[in-house]
């Protein structure tokens, strides 16, 4: 089986990890309100899911 010829040096290895931030997944703005929130999640600030409010009617 193949294997690396040498190993990844500590500056080659950071190098590729500088991108492993940039596309955080699935973390979009909330259309409602602007908040951070996870994409195909109910919104954590305003309870709102694809224009609606889908909290409980606990408030
Ligand atoms: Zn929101």
């Amino acid at each position: 089986m193949a294997v690396p010829a040498r190993r990844t040096s500590k500056a080659k290895k950071a190098k590729r990890r500088t991108h492993y931030k940039l596309q955080m997944p699935g973390l979009s703005a909330c259309p409602n309100c602007g908040e951070m929130k996870r994409s195909h999640h109910a919104c954590p600030a305003c309870g709102t899911y694809k224009g609606q409010d889908v909290r409980g009617n606990e408030a």
